[in-house]
């Protein structure tokens, strides 16, 4: 017995030493760097040692023989792009080296917004242990609990035994690491839940320091309403509130974007905590029906104000429809002229016939740039692994290549505080999102000059360009033209 544990404890202690040693000999050193390092501060040029998955030294490094070195002459580094609404959590389960996210410098995912998550949450990080390339947190999707809760049911307002019982199962997600409580409104399963189920559910969130992050009622005329409801949730609740792709959702709100950041500004200046994400398009992606607000599918006075609120049949891409497949990827005007029919007939029978999946190109560069520049709004991409709206694969490139160095619509250093620190600020983590000593080496190396999304409406899976190493936790997971294999995401708890 006696030889037996002396044994164990000197099989123990080799595989410490083993351990320790595997960890000390990975040291690397990127050398000549122009380091941004997600702050928000000017570039300087620089070395960064990274050594146990963390930024060891930064400053000027004489590589010692232990080194490994990655001369970055010409190349910008940067904190790894933290993802704060992308719909990945799938894509994940079945493709943990995430390609189309990696490669456009993304190193954290956060999955669960827009009320829609995965349950249970621990249960799901769980499956994701050792198995991917990025780091990964999820919200708690409102929809999800109210499922949970009322089953198909949904479609009316939650009785008060119901809403404890949702905040029970909020309670739980939170406890079990999630960042907050993520919701949906505009869609069938939240539309109908009343402010004080909403606010009642975020208390939940709020008493585990979580956040609120919403896609709210109404993008469209009914803005103001939906985002002062918003910003009333977080006040009541008392926590932090982040508005979701925000955005002008059709022509008839063109130009309000400044009415918009008039009132968000009006409650941050009022003390209230308050942040928006924003996706580089001006085309949405998301089910038929919210064309239509006013839930009446069959109305054809009310279908055809839909259409022409974003301009047209023409502007409304078809990316799925079950029941027809040869529908996907042309526009409602095509289709319904291939049929010899009138656009809102077609409506009418894609939602009989199970609804469809859409892009619709209705915002205007205008409002995306009003939001894009104030201080308040960060990157996010609402796409993910396998998306079919370009989104997916190019968002952050193409704020670099687009709103960066073509547009010149923010500084690089501004940027990539936007995807870096911002978002990291956002969700309370201390360790990434900023190149500093300590901190755990999630980095990106990518070519200013160069880099761009090359992912379109017709191709939305094309990989973008210019990224030419990412790591995560001191890996590297993207070596320039392809995913590495190497799964060193850490799944993260609020
Ligand atoms: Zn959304």
């Amino acid at each position: 017995m006696k030889h037996l544990s002396a044994l164990l404890r000197t099989v123990a202690l080799v595989l410490l030493c083993t351990l320790i040693s595997t960890a000390q000999t990975v040291s690397v050193v990127i050398q000549n760097a122009t380091i941004i390092d997600g702050t928000g501060k000017a570039s300087f040029r620089g070395d960064v040692r990274i050594k146990g998955g963390k930024i060891e030294r930064i400053g000027k490094i004489k590589p010692s023989k232990m080194d490994e070195v990655i001369d970055a002459t010409g190349l910008v580094l940067a904190p790894g792009f933290i993802d704060i609404h992308n719909h990945s959590e799938s894509g994940l389960l079945s493709e943990g080296a995430a390609a189309n996210q990696v490669s456009q410098g993304i190193t954290t995912i956060l999955v669960g917004p827009d009320g829609g998550s995965p349950w249970p949450i621990a249960e799901y990080l769980g499956k994701l242990e050792g198995k991917i390339a990025p780091n990964v947190g999820a919200f708690i999707g409102h929809a999800e609990v109210r499922t949970q809760v009322m089953k198909q049911d949904t479609r009316r307002t939650a009785t008060p035994e119901e809403v404890a019982a949702m905040a029970k199962l909020v309670e739980q997600a939170m406890q079990e690491g999630a960042f907050g409580l993520s919701s949906g409104l505009e869609y069938d399963t939240g539309f109908m839940a009343s402010i004080e189920e909403m606010i009642e559910l975020a208390r939940a969130a709020a008493r585990h320091k979580g956040i609120y992050m919403s896609h709210i009622r109404d993008e469209e005329e009914g803005f103001r309403a939906a985002m002062e409801e918003a910003i009333r949730i977080g006040k009541e609740a008392r926590l932090p509130v982040q508005l979701s792709h925000i955005k002008m959702g059709n022509r008839n709100v063109w130009g309000k974007s400044a009415e918009a950041i008039q009132l968000i500004e009006a409650a941050k200046k009022a003390g209230q905590d308050v942040t928006a994400d924003a996706y580089p398009y001006t085309a949405w992606a998301s089910t038929i029906t919210v064309l239509v607000p006013s839930r009446k599918h069959e109305d054809r006075v009310e279908v055809e104000k839909g259409l022409n609120n974003v301009g047209g049949a023409d502007k409304v891409l078809i990316t799925s429809h079950a029941a027809n497949r040869s529908y996907e990827m042309k526009n409602m005007a095509q289709i319904s002229a291939e049929k010899g029919i009138s656009p809102i007939d077609l409506y009418i029978e894609i939602v009989k016939n199970g609804g469809a999946g859409v892009v619709c190109n209705s915002m205007s560069e205008e409002d995306v740039k009003a939001f894009y520049t104030r201080p308040w709004v960060m990157v996010s991409s609402d796409g993910g692994i396998g998306g079919r709206h370009p989104r997916g694969t190019g968002t952050f490139p193409r704020v670099l290549g687009r709103f960066v160095r073509e547009s010149k619509w923010l500084s690089l250093e501004s940027a990539i505080h936007k995807m870096s620190a911002m978002p990291a600020a956002r969700l309370g983590m201390k360790d990434r999102g900023i190149i500093k000593k300590g901190m755990n080496a999630d980095l990106v190396l990518f070519d200013p000059n160069t880099v761009i999304d090359n992912a379109t409406f017709a191709q939305p899976q094309n990989l973008a360009t210019g990224i030419k190493a990412v790591m995560v936790n001191g890996t590297k997971v993207w070596d320039g033209l392809k995913p590495t294999g190497a799964m060193p995401g850490s799944v993260l708890k609020r």
